[in-house]
């Protein structure tokens, strides 16, 4: 027998843009037995993971739903589902992310019309208003945390914008969920998608993601088939509800994982946690600026889950990301794009964002510079 290679796997302290660090709580859901995916207990766990979710994102949306995939298939499903070919669809991008979603609505045949925003800066809701007098868009979309600069993008300011419009409300809430209120409702976002690796403190695997009255009735409206059979909601709506059909087979023990990770949150209570976050973040970009380093974007506009220093320009961005792995066991993730080796991405992502590891990870890093 050759070794297994599980068994030498390095318990890592996850700073990184994900995913972030699992509780043991949820690393124990993962293991209970498996149920049949129409069994009737796991069809109740089912009914109180949607109600956990509405909860935490702050919907009463009907169609709120763990799609079986990760954020990007989330990013997918809502274009795939929403935008019809020749649709007006409007974009704003000040990141990778942002882009990601003119190529997916792109490749659907729609009219994509982007406003950009320089990397590392806020998307600037006037400039949204100017471009949306001049056209009447189907779609407008946005990245709430921009994973890729440290960028908070105002979306409550930009929802204000569609006030009395048709036009529906896209919402990338992969970071932020968990640890930025999204409050789906109130921002009358009409879709949004998560991810359960960031700030959920869940492996990779699922996108949660509710859509409002007002998105399934244009899916329900739609001339043609959703163009795509896996990520059709309509069909994955008909599991999801009452009539339970079978539509694929769901990963039973993954959404155990999320269902425990959302009682961790709710006990904690989303208020807390959004403190407790804030709170490492001042913490970690004091211990960052002690050592002279320079963050990337204004403080009012930065992350708390995620946070980009500058690498000075005497170092090797990527030594210090190796070293840091190899002698502390510390993942950090570099930068993407155009800031490809010029700063850091550091994650205080949920069970990640404890003082701790702030202490940890400012000590490693100090002797490693
Ligand atoms: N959107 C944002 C803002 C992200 O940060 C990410 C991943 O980092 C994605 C989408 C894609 O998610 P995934 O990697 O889970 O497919």
């Amino acid at each position: 027998m050759g070794t297994n290679l599980l068994d030498r796997i390095e318990d890592m302290l996850l700073m990184g843009p994900g995913p972030s660090c699992v509780p043991p709580e949820v690393y124990q859901a993962l293991s209970k037995p498996t149920l049949g995916h129409l069994d009737p207990y796991f069809l109740q766990i089912m009914d109180e993971l949607k109600s956990l979710l509405q909860q935490v994102m702050k919907t009463g949306n009907k169609m709120t739903i763990p799609l079986s995939e990760t954020g990007s298939a989330g990013m997918e499903a809502c274009f795939v589902n929403l935008v019809e070919p020749e649709d007006r669809v409007l974009i704003l991008v000040n990141g990778v992310f942002g882009m990601r979603m003119q190529d997916v609505a792109s490749r659907l045949g729609a009219q994509v019309d982007v406003v950009e925003f320089p990397w590392g800066t806020p998307v600037i809701p006037e400039e949204v208003d100017k471009r949306l007098r001049l056209k009447n868009y189907q779609i407008l979309a946005v990245v709430h945390a921009e994973t890729s600069t440290g960028v908070r993008n105002p979306v409550a300011e930009i929802g204000d914008l569609l006030k009395g419009s048709d036009c529906l409300y896209l919402v990338d809430a992969v970071t932020s969920l968990g640890v930025i209120e999204v409050n789906t409702d109130d921002r009358k976002i009409d879709a949004l998608y998560s991810g359960t690796q960031k700030c959920l403190s869940c492996p990779p695997g699922l996108a949660p993601l509710p859509c409002s009255e007002k998105a399934v009735d244009k899916l329900n409206r739609r001339r043609k088939k959703v163009p795509n059979w896996y990520l059709d909601l309509s069909m994955i709506a008909n599991y999801w509800g009452k009539n339970r059909v079978y539509h694929h087979t769901a990963p039973v023990n993954m959404l155990y994982a999320l269902y425990q990770s959302l009682i961790l949150i709710t006990e904690e209570g989303l208020d807390k946690v959004i403190l407790r976050h804030q709170q490492n973040h001042l913490k970690l970009v004091d211990g960052l600026e002690e050592m002279g380093l320079e963050m990337l974007v204004e403080a009012p506009f930065r992350l708390t889950m995620l946070n980009t220093v500058k690498c000075p320009a005497d170092i090797d961005e990527l030594s210090v990301r190796r070293y840091l792995r190899s002698e502390h066991k510390i993942e950090i993730g570099g930068g993407l794009g155009p800031l490809a080796g010029k700063m850091w991405r550091i994650g205080l992502m949920g069970h990640t964002a404890r003082p701790e590891n702030v202490d940890r990870f400012l000590a490693a890093l100090r002797g490693t510079l």
